[in-house]
Formats: C-alpha cells, structure tokens, sequence
C-alpha cells in the first residue's frame, strides 16, 4: 500500500490547502503503515518543495516540464496518474480546489479507481470497509461513502483538516513524466489579472457584499476595507445580475466557491444557493440589520446594524490599529 498526494501551488508556492492535503494523507498512510509521495507539477523551487516534507511527505516528485507550466486539466491528469502507477499507490489525494475538482474525476477513470469528492473526514477502515465522509448538497448534508475499489482517489474539502507538521527527510526526485500531445488540445497561455486584486478562489480574506448595499455607487467601503485587510472582494448573485459588480465576482452555487480563513458578508441575507459557496470557510462574518436573517445561524461573529455605518467605523478602527 503507497499514498500519493497531489501538492498544488500556485505561482510556485503552495496554498494552505495544499499543506492540509499532505497532512491529510499523512494520516491516510499512517492508518496504513504506507510510504507518501507528493508529486509538485510546473515551477517549484526546492526550498518550497522541501516544505512538502515538513508535512510527512516521504518522497517528493518534481514534474518541471515546461509544458506543464500552466495548469492543463487533461496533461495534469495523465501525469499524475502515471506517478501513481510508478509508485504503486492505491490512494491518491488532492485538494477539492477548482483544479482539484476538475483532475480527481480524469484521476479516477485513468486509476480506474472509486472517488471521493470533498471529503471533511479521515477514512474509517473497519472490517475491510473503506468509508469517507463528504459534503452533500451543496454542504446541507454530510454522505458517508464506501470505497469498493482496490484504487481510490479522494480530494479534501478545505478548510476541514488541520495542518500537522510531521517532518521527514524526503529526498525530491525529478519524474520526467511523457506529455501526449492528445493531452494538450487546451493550452493555458496567459493569466491576465484584473488590476493588482487578490484572486478570489484563492483568497485567505474574502470582503463580500449584497443588495443591502442598495447600488453600485455604496462599494467604495467594500473595496477600501477589502484593500486594508489584504482580501478579495465578492457579491451576492443578484449584485452581480444587476450589474452592480463583474460576474467574477458573484459567489454560490452558480458562482465561485471560496474557501478562505475569514468571509465577510455585508448585506447578504445568506440563503442556501450563496450558503453553497462559502461553506468551507473558516470564520464568517456577518454583518446585516435582520436579527433574523439566515447568513447568523452560519456566522462565527455577526453584527446586527447597518452597513453605512458599521463598515465605516470597521475601516477607521483597522486604520487606527495599522498607525
Ligand atoms: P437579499 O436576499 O435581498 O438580502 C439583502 C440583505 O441585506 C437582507 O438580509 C437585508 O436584511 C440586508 N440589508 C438591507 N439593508 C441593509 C443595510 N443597510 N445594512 C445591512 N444589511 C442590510 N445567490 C447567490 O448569492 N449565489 C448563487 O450562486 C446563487 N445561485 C442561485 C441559483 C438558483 C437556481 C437560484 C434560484 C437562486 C440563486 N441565488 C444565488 C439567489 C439566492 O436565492 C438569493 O436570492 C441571493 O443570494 C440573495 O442575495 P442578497 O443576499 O444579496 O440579497
């Protein structure tokens, strides 16, 4: 039995989500007495790679193709796969992040293996029994799913499993991994950001608003509280059908789901379809006028007032910390 976990990064570094996978299946090869290989595919200096060990890692490989420089769901796909058969692992797992969700289905017909979508559990294994937990219906729910296949692929809701250091001494090893040319009819060339905003799907902070703010011309004390703390803004589905905010920005169901360490939601009444969105973050706040509504039974902190007056005072208590 081997585990291999797929180690995303972003830009060359590695996102938390990626140090909670590897801690993840830390567990998983322990349950097991297993060896765990991280793979790293694209531009990761060896320091960076080197933190893969610091969260159990075993073994590192380092997939530096150039080809594989920017993300290609099909190529990533192949490759992985063709490091799990090289080193005979049964389990692989990744994180449930945007690419994660797009490889782990490719990753399971590849490994002919049984798959695990969001995963917020360790696996039990009794009896011979394979069984994860996972979200269900857009995080309403939680499924307990069993794995009847000998190969299993599980990616990891994030935020759901902490970080454990676990340091070991990997050694990293280069895996010149075969890229088909049918792998890259999608070529990824440029990645043209909007101004210098933070990424939304990738945001530690996430400053969001809804049609409490009444229009468009009010966002001026999102954007300026979002800048101080470092987060990305967001919006409600309604803002951005108005028009009020680009559609790049709207969070839910049929948006973007985020998985920060602090969400805050200004003027967001929280029903299910945003809900869907958010409910792998850390900390939510909530700011809204309704004692009643919804988005407090989900929030860590909620503050029940109006938004014109609690943001401004929010921003000149941040600034004056900041002095
Ligand atoms: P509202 O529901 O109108 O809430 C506004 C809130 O602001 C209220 O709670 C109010 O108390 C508060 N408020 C008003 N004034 C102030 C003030 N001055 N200060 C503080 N608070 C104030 N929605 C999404 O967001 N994402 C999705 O992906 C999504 N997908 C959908 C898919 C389907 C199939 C359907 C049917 C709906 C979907 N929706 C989605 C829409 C969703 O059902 C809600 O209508 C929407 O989320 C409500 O947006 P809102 O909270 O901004 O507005």
């Amino acid at each position: 039995m081997s585990v291999l976990i797929y180690a995303e990064n972003a830009e060359g570094r590695f996102k938390k989500s990626t140090f909670e996978a590897v801690s993840y299946a830390r567990a998983i090869a322990d349950q097991n007495g297993a060896q765990l290989t991280a793979v790293s595919i694209g531009d990761v200096s060896n320091d960076e790679l080197n933190n893969l060990a610091k969260y159990g890692a075993d073994k590192i490989l380092n997939i530096a193709n150039a080809q594989l420089k920017n993300f290609v769901n099909q190529a990533y796909a192949s490759v992985i796969a063709e490091a799990a058969k090289k080193e005979g692992a049964d389990i692989v797992v990744l994180s449930n992040s945007f690419s994660g969700s797009g490889l782990a289905p490719r990753l399971g017909v590849k490994l002919d293996a049984g798959v695990v979508d969001g995963a917020t559990a360790l696996p039990e294994q009794n009896d011979g029994k394979f069984t994860v937990k996972k979200t269900a219906f857009s995080g309403k729910a939680f499924a307990i799913v069993e794995l009847t296949s000998t190969n299993k692929v599980i990616s990891l809701t994030p935020n759901a499993y902490k970080v454990v250091e676990a340091a070991r001494a990997a050694q990293i090893e280069v895996f010149d991994a075969e890229v088909k040319a049918s792998d890259l009819k999608t070529i990824l060339k440029e990645i043209v950001r909007s101004a210098d905003k933070v990424s939304l799907p990738d945001a530690e902070i996430v400053v969001s608003a809804g049609r409490g703010l009444k229009g468009p011309e009010n966002w001026g004390m999102i954007e300026e509280l979002a800048t101080l703390l470092g987060a990305a803004t967001a919006c409600s589905k309604p803002v951005s059908d108005a028009g009020w905010r680009p559609h790049s920005e709207h969070v839910g169901q049929t948006g973007i789901a985020v998985s920060p360490n602090l969400y805050i939601a200004v003027g967001i009444s929280g029903a299910i379809q945003h809900l869907a969105g958010i409910s792998s973050s850390k900390v939510i706040v909530a700011i809204n006028k309704d004692p009643e509504a919804p988005i407090f039974k989900v929030a860590d902190y909620g503050i029940v007032g109006d938004a014109f007056e609690v943001v401004p005072k929010l921003i000149a208590a941040i600034k004056e910390h900041k002095a």
